[in-house]
């Protein structure tokens, strides 16, 4: 696993997915169970709940639809992390949707809003 030091750009990290062919769903914990058997699926989890996951060959990222707003957005960002670059590990994906949450505008917060309306 490679280590990424630099921060993604937020700019980058949309671009990338517009770029992808991703569309983003919200889904009940039951429906992300399902969706999670698929071997492609990467989770962002802990042991009570499953926050988001992304389904490589299926071009679909899940958040979890009860979480809170700021929670739903890091999800999200997790997701486009994992999007932008695949070969990061699960730890350095987290800690960099983390910085790069810290960092967004109200617009940013916004447009991750209208990605998973
Ligand atoms: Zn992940």
């Amino acid at each position: 696993m490679k280590k990424r030091k630099q921060t993604i750009r937020f700019d980058k990290l949309i671009s990338k997915f517009e770029k992808s062919g991703f569309s983003v769903y919200q889904k009940t914990e039951k429906q992300l169970l399902a969706k999670s058997a698929k071997p492609s699926s990467k989770k962002r989890q802990t042991k009570a709940a499953i926050f988001g996951l992304i389904v490589e060959d299926e071009y679909e990222i899940h958040i979890n639809k009860n979480l809170t707003e700021k929670e739903k957005q890091l999800s999200l960002l997790h997701e486009l992390v994992h999007l932008y670059d695949p070969t990061l590990s699960e730890t350095d994906t987290e800690s960099q949707a983390k910085v790069i949450f810290r960092s967004l505008s109200e617009a940013e917060m916004g447009y991750l809003d209208y990605l998973m309306a």
